[in-house]
């Protein structure tokens, strides 16, 4: 497996190198909308501290992230209302993965909507007022 990178854009995003929309942060862990949502409130938690994905990740990353998703898996449930929500996390190119900084995705999902393609530009303004309802359900 490589080596972390630590180019990579959401390292870049954590060195606040680029803007992203902040959902929640802690000593360990940040939660952040999606550019490209694929679903209303669609955000991603990552550790504060580097590794690829869940392949190269300590146990305490592991710990603390999944403890922010957790917290962030309710909190967007409740802002939109959801009847469930999904958990995505990829692990290398062949597993999917395109940004080489371990982060979980948090998708609110209702009955029968199914989520939109990936790889679509959100747009700007309806992604930040869907980080103020979540931040409004923490
Ligand atoms: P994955 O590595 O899990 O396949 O996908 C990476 C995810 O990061 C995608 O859902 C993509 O939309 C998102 N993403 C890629 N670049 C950026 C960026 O610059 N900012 C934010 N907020 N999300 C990004």
């Amino acid at each position: 497996m490589a080596d972390y990178d630590p180019e990579n854009i959401f390292a870049k995003i954590l060195r606040n190198e680029i803007p992203s929309t902040r959902v929640f942060e802690d000593d360990e862990t940040l939660a952040f909308m999606d550019i490209m949502p694929r679903t209303d409130g669609h955000l991603l938690v990552i550790p504060k501290t580097p590794c690829r994905n869940v392949l190269d990740a300590t146990p305490e990353q592991l710990a603390n992230v999944m403890n922010t998703v957790q917290k962030m898996a309710q909190a967007a449930k409740s802002a939109f209302d959801a009847d469930g929500v999904t958990i995505q996390q990829f692990n290398e190119a062949a597993g999917g993965q395109e940004v080489f900084h371990l982060h979980f995705h948090v998708l609110p999902r209702h009955e029968g909507v199914s989520m939109r393609p990936p790889g679509n530009m959100g747009d700007f303004d309806q992604i930040a007022q869907h980080a103020e309802k979540i931040k409004a359900a923490l």
